[in-house]
């Protein structure tokens, strides 16, 4: 007979990882199935400054090795396969993935978000080709290169200013008159003098030959269209939640977050959700981390009545 966990983790993100470490130590036994490498995509910053306890910052990726460390410290299993389903089996759940099934008596869900696309024509065409969606993965590409940024929120802001380490100019392009991201990231944008804002504006078209050339702006005051010419254009305009193998089985909201109650039980007994891909959670590791602690406490609770 296959082997039946007390708990199945879907993502090795902050999320899943913080829950490993609890359920492990918890003396659960702990399956982590992760699609990709152990981390998430905070992965995709060089550096984190508001993550509590490191008053000089740290690097993300030494920081998600040390979550790694002690969920498997803790006993946690670390598999590499992705989900694509989950399903009832009598009084288990079935967690179906590329590899392989997993029998397991609760499930945690903490497979975070991905890059929304702005769903222009061309975006496809122009990936990797002037277009990108990771400053961090893509910036040294861009020396003395002309750029822009789209987006108004923190990601976006971060973007900017870490690509201003590389290019000649930027322009950061923002659909409303002023940006919904932190305030000390908007200080050290209009303090930057490779940065130009251009407000109330969005991208129309992306245009080019074999890479990237311009694009065709709207202003969506004046409706007036105007053209710039770029080599590079990193799109941040938001994350979408990585539900899409659980629609139909778990209540998702419009956004297709997964709508969580007490403890971060979803709406089937014995499935949780945490980080970034519910509904309550803001879109930092430290809350991810924090929704995943409960769950896990959540989780191990259940366990004690089962
Ligand atoms: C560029 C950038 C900069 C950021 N900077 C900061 C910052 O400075 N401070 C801060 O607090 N936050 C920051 N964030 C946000 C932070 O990274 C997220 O809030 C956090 O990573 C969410 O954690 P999570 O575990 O919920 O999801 P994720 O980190 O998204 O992890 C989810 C994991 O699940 C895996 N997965 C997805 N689907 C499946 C599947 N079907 N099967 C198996 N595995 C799957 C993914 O591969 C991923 O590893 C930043 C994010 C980005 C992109």
């Amino acid at each position: 007979m296959n082997e039946v966990y007390d708990v199945v983790i879907i993502g090795a993100g902050p999320a899943g990882l913080a829950a490993g470490i609890y359920a492990g130590r918890g003396r659960l036994n702990t399956l982590i199935l992760e699609k990709g490498i152990p981390g998430g995509q905070i992965l995709l910053t060089d550096f984190v400054e508001n993550y509590p306890g490191f008053p000089d910052g740290v690097v993300p990726f030494e920081l998600m090795e040390k979550f790694r460390i002690q969920a498997e410290k803790f006993g946690a299993k670390i598999t590499q396969d992705e989900v694509e389903k989950i399903e009832k089996k009598d009084d288990l759940w079935n967690v179906v993935a590329g590899q392989g099934e997993y029998l397991t008596r609760t499930v945690l869900v903490a497979t975070g978000s991905a890059h929304r696309k702005l769903g222009l024509e061309n975006e496809g065409k122009y990936l990797g080709r002037g277009i990108s969606y990771c400053a961090t993965c893509d910036g040294a590409f861009f020396k003395e290169k002309d750029l822009a940024v789209v987006g108004g929120g923190d990601w976006a802001l971060t973007e900017a200013l870490f690509l201003t380490k590389f290019c000649r100019s930027l322009k950061l392009i923002h659909r409303r008159d002023k940006f919904r991201g932190e305030q000390i990231l908007q200080e050290r944008v209009f303090e930057n003098e490779k940065i130009e804002v251009i407000w109330d504006s969005i991208v129309t078209r992306i245009s080019g030959s074999a890479t990237l050339e311009s694009l065709t702006l709207q202003n969506v005051k004046t409706q007036e269209n105007s053209e710039i010419k770029v080599q590079g254009f990193f799109i941040s305009v938001g994350l979408d939640p990585n539900s899409k193998f659980t629609e139909g089985l778990l209540d998702l909201n419009e956004w297709r977050e997964i709508i969580v109650k007490k403890n971060m039980a979803t709406s089937q007994p014995g499935i949780f959700a945490a980080g970034d891909v519910c509904d309550v959670c803001p879109e930092q590791m430290a809350t991810a981390v924090g929704t995943a602690v409960a769950a896990a406490i959540g989780i191990e609770d259940l366990l004690r009545k089962y």
